[in-house]
C-alpha cells in the first residue's frame, strides 16, 4: 500500500543515469554567474532600502552572487501592521484556498529546483547532494502541511453534550507568526516554518538568516505567484538584533517560529516575557550535543559509514549531527582505525562539484570558532584523525572534518556547529553513567546507537532523553511525514516539524455551545 496515504514525498533525481545527470549538472551550472538581486518584500512589492548588502559564496569569499537590501524596524512595524490587518481574512478564506497556494508553491519550487540547488551551493556553501535533498524537503513542507490543514481546519469537531445543546470546536489562526530561520536549512526551514503557519491561517513575517537571504528571497516570490496574498506574507531581510529583536518585542503578534541557536532561543522567551501584550508561544528548534552509541556486537563498516555521514556530511552544520560517539572499549580500536581510513576518503571542496562530500562552513566567524574549538579541545583531549584539505580554497571558509579522542562529555564547554567529531570510549558496566552524562547535558535533539543486540539497543534508545532516536543507521536527514523531527530540553519546545501535530501549535481554537 501506499505508506503515505493521500500523499507522496518528492522523487529527487537518479544521478546513477546519466543522461539525467548531466542535464541535471548543467542546468544547476547555468546559474553559476547568476546575479540575484533581492530585498523585503512588503505588502507584495520589493522595498528599496538605504541599506544593500552584497552576498558572496562561503567557497569563495570573492565571488560575488548578487545584492540584498536589507530592512529595518521602521520597515518591520510597517509590514506587521500590513499582516495583522489581513489576518482575520486570512484566517477566514476557506483551508482548500489556503492548501491549495501551497500546493502550487510546492510545483512552482519544483519548476525552479536547478535555480534553487545552485542557490543552496552558491549562497549557502550546501552541496549539490544537499541541495537536491534540500529542495525535495521544501516541497515536501508545503504539500505534507496543505493536507494536514485540511484534515485538521477543514470543519469543526462535534463534541458530546446535554440533549438541547449543541457544542462543536473549532481551530483559527492566531496572528501574525513572526518565522525566524536558519542559514543551515535555507530554503526547506524557512519554507517550513512559513508554510504551517500560513495553512493554518495565519499572516507572517519572514525573517531569514542574515547569510542566506536571497534563497528565501526568491521563495518568497514563488509563493506570492502561488497565490499567497501579499498583505498576508512579509519578507524582512536584515539583521537579527534589529527586525528580529523588534519583532518579538511587539505586543500586537500572534507567535514565534524560531529555528537557530540555543542562545537566541532563551533571548527571544525573555523579550517575550517581557513585552505586554497578547500571551503567544514560542516554536523553538535549537541545537543538540547530539550522541551516538556504539557497542561491541554492532557491524564495524556499516557503524562507520553511518558515523562519518552523521558527523561530516553536510559539513556538520545540521542541528541532528552527530558531536559525541560512544564507542565500547573492546571495539574501539577497530572503529576508530576504519574511521581514520573514510576519513581520508572524505572530499572536501567545491559545493558545486557532485563528487564533494563535504563543502565549507558558512562563514569566516563559524571557520574561527571552529578551528579555535579544535584547538582548545586538543589540551583535554587527542587528535584522532584530520580529512585532507583541497588543494586550493579559494578562500573559502573550510574547515576540514576533525576527530578528536576526550574522556567525557562534560568536556564540550560549548556548541560547536561543524565537522567536528568527538569519541569517548566507555565500559559496558558504566552505560548507566554514560546514559545519565549524556541525558545531563540537558539537550535533547538526537542519538544514534548500533549494535546488533536489539533489546540492548530499545533499552538504550529509550532511556536517551531525545527527540529523534536511530538505530543501526546515521543520525540526520529526517524526511518529512517519515520521521517527524524536532527535540526536547534545551534543543527546542516541539511540536516536530514534519509530524501531524505540528500544526496545533500554530492555532488558536474556539469552542461554540449553543442552547439552542
Ligand atoms: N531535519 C534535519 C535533519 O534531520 C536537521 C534540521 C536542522 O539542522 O535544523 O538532519
Amino acid at each position: 500500500g501506499d505508506i503515505f496515504g493521500k500523499r507522496k514525498n518528492s522523487m529527487g533525481l537518479n544521478m546513477n543515469i546519466e543522461s539525467q545527470s548531466a542535464e541535471f549538472f548543467e542546468k544547476v551550472r547555468s546559474f553559476q554567474n547568476n546575479q540575484w538581486q533581492g530585498g523585503p518584500i512588503v505588502n507584495g512589492k520589493l522595498v528599496e532600502t538605504g541599506q544593500r548588502v552584497g552576498v558572496t559564496s562561503p567557497q569563495q569569499s570573492t565571488h560575488q552572487i548578487g545584492t540584498i537590501g536589507w530592512g529595518d524596524a521602521d520597515l518591520a512595524a510597517e509590514a506587521l501592521t500590513i499582516a495583522n490587518g489581513a489576518q482575520t481574512r486570512w484566517s477566514d478564506t476557506d483551508v482548500n484556498v489556503r492548501a491549495e497556494a501551497l500546493e502550487k508553491l510546492a510545483d512552482l519550487l519544483e519548476e525552479n529546483l536547478h535555480e534553487l540547488i545552485a542557490l543552496c551551493t552558491l549562497e549557502a556553501g550546501k552541496t549539490l547532494q544537499d541541495g537536491i535533498d534540500e529542495v525535495r524537503e521544501a516541497v515536501d513542507f508545503c504539500r505534507y502541511y496543505a493536507i494536514q490543514a485540511r484534515e485538521l481546519m477543514g470543519k469543526g469537531d462535534k463534541m458530546p453534550g446535554p440533549t438541547g445543546e449543541t457544542n462543536e470546536l473549532f481551530t483559527q489562526g492566531r496572528g501574525t507568526f513572526i518565522c525566524i530561520s536558519p542559514w543551515n536549512f535555507p530554503l526547506a526551514i524557512f519554507i517550513g516554518q512559513v508554510t504551517a503557519a500560513l495553512a493554518t491561517g495565519n499572516s507572517v513575517i519572514a525573517k531569514p538568516a542574515e547569510q542566506t537571504g536571497l534563497i528565501a528571497y526568491r521563495a518568497v516570490q514563488l509563493a506570492l505567484e502561488a497565490g499567497v496574498p501579499g498583505d498576508v506574507l512579509q519578507f524582512l531581510p536584515g539583521k537579527g538584533a534589529e527586525i528580529g529583536a523588534y519583532l518579538v518585542s511587539q505586543e500586537e503578534i500572534g507567535g514565534v517560529c524560531f529555528t537557530g541557536s540555543t542562545n537566541t532561543a532563551q533571548a527571544i522567551n525573555r523579550a517575550l516575557a517581557a513585552r505586554t501584550g497578547a500571551l503567544v508561544p514560542l516554536i523553538a528548534e535549537t541545537g543538540g550535543q547530539n550522541a551516538m552509541l556504539i557497542d561491541s556486537t554492532a557491524l564495524p563498516e556499516q557503524a562507520v559509514t553511518d558515523i562519518a555521514d552523521s558527523a561530516f556530511k553536510s559539513a556538520g552544520q545540521r542541528c541532528s549531527a552527530l558531536r559525541v560517539l560512544y564507542v565500547q572499549d573492546d571495539i574501539a580500536d577497530r572503529i576508530i582505525e576504519l574511521l581514520k581510513g573514510a576519513m581520508q576518503e572524505l572530499l572536501v571542496g567545491d559545493p558545486i562539484e557532485y563528487k564533494t562530500d563535504v563543502g565549507p562552513v558558512i562563514d569566516g566567524i563559524a571557520k574561527t570558532n571552529l578551528e579555535q574549538h579544535i584547538i582548545d579541545i586538543q589540551h583535554v583531549g587527542k587528535l584522532i584523525a584530520e580529512a585532507p584539505m583541497p588543494d586550493f580554497t579559494n578562500n573559502g571558509t573550510f574547515v576540514a572534518p576533525t576527530a578528536i579522542e576526550i574522556d567525557s562529555i562534560s568536556q564540550l564547554v560549548r556548541e560547536n556547529f561543524g565537522p567536528i567529531l568527538h569519541i569517548i570510549r566507555f565500559k559496558r558496566e558504566n552505560l548507566d553513567a554514560v546514559i545519565d552524562d549524556i541525558n545531563n547535558t540537558g539537550f535533547g535533539l538526537t542519538f544514534g546507537i548500533h549494535s546488533r543486540n536489539e533489546s540492548f539497543a530499545y533499552d538504550v534508545a529509550k532511556r536517551i532523553k531525545a527527540g529523534n532516536v536511530y538505530i543501526n543507521r546515521n543520525q540526520v536527514g529526517a524526511v518529512v511525514g517519515v520521521q517527524p523531527f524536532g527535540g526536547r530540553g534545551l534543543s527546542g519546545t516541539g511540536p516536530k516539524a514534519g509530524g501531524p501535530h505540528y500544526l496545533y501549535a500554530f492555532m488558536t481554537e474556539k469552542t461554540f455551545t449553543d442552547n439552542i
